[in-house]
């Protein structure tokens, strides 16, 4: 059985490493066909567009960075729904909106496939592993239909019901932790005049429950940042916090929820990834402050 993946961004060229160490017969496209060498050297082909690489799969990946790029790859001219897709399978691991994954959706079954989502938790490391979280929506037929494919990416798959249910459970699984780093970046502020060095302090916050999860494994990358000896690696990129704290804000208000903290970290993260953390890590939002208040010690 053959399997594409479209969108080997840092997610997708990770996920697609996988795939091939598992032995699957992959084809691959990317926007920028330059990314896709490193996995052609081990052993996928590549295909010249979303609609080459539709045709000659079974079943369809597809990683990308927005509802934008998942719209023109499934439905824009020579798009994965272009040609003749009947019986295929499609399987959409972005993290988008749930309104954007019913009209993906839609389009794909009106070509008479099935689509599958599966957002995911887990960042480079947990894809080349095959540790991800799986947060499923759809049908239980196209779901275990994907099951086989899923279970060499994810060490756990949720199947949360239909379309659009995987989405809002990516963004609620993301939700704490975006928000976490403006909290951080706020805590930090409060004991930026100590005279304490960074690394004994992001020890501390590691040690105690100022620290979530991703903190408690990255306190030497905080503690470099805050020094400013270190760039934390990048993982997952600011303007992609932005983007899914806007989908958690917006998901809200369509359910008639308010989210004011939530609205909050959205408005500082877009601004700081428009500017002084644009291409870093999320995490580097924690340190915006930092020097100048660190600088303004008595
Ligand atoms: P990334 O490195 O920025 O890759 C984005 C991918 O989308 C690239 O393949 C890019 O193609 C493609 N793309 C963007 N706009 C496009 C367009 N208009 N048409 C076609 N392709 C387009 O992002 P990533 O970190 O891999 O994330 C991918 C998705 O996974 C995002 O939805 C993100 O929120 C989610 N996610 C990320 C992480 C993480 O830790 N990074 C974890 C969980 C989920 P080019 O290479 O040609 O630009």
């Amino acid at each position: 059985m053959k399997t594409g993946i479209c969108g080997l961004g840092r997610m997708g060229a990770a996920m697609a490493e996988r795939l091939l160490s598992q032995g699957c017969d992959l084809v691959v496209w990317n926007r920028d066909p330059a990314k896709a060498a490193p996995l052609l050297a081990k052993g996928a082909t590549l295909a010249e567009s979303p609609a080459a690489l539709a045709r000659q799969c079974d079943r369809v990946l597809t990683m990308l960075y927005d509802a934008d790029a998942v719209d023109q790859v499934y439905s824009g001219p020579d798009g994965l729904l272009s040609g003749p897709v009947k019986g295929k399978l499609f399987i959409e691991m972005s993290t988008i909106g749930p309104e954007a994954i019913l009209s993906i959706g839609s389009a794909v079954t009106a070509k008479g496939a099935d689509l599958v989502e599966c957002p995911v938790g887990g960042t480079i490391g947990p894809a080349r592993e095959g540790r991800l979280l799986g947060l499923v929506g759809g049908s239980a037929d196209a779901v275990a239909q994907a099951q086989p494919i899923l279970s060499l990416l994810c060490r756990r798959i949720e199947h949360a019901g239909p379309l659009g249910a995987g989405a809002r459970l990516k963004l609620a699984v993301n939700l704490p932790l975006l928000v976490y780093w403006q909290a951080l970046r706020e805590a930090m502020g409060l004991v930026a005049d100590l005279d304490m060095p960074p690394d004994r302090l992001a020890d501390l916050m590691a040690d105690t429950s100022g620290a979530c999860m991703a903190v408690k494994h990255r306190a030497g990358e905080l503690a470099a940042l805050l020094a400013g000896t270190g760039e934390p690696s990048l993982s997952f990129e600011a303007k992609g916090a932005a983007k899914d704290l806007s989908h958690m804000v917006a998901t809200a208000a369509a359910q008639g929820q308010a989210m004011p903290v939530t609205a909050a970290a959205r408005d500082a993260f877009t601004a700081a990834a428009a500017g002084p953390i644009a291409g870093r890590d999320a995490m580097t939002i924690t340190a915006l402050d930092w020097a100048a208040q660190r600088a303004a010690r008595p």
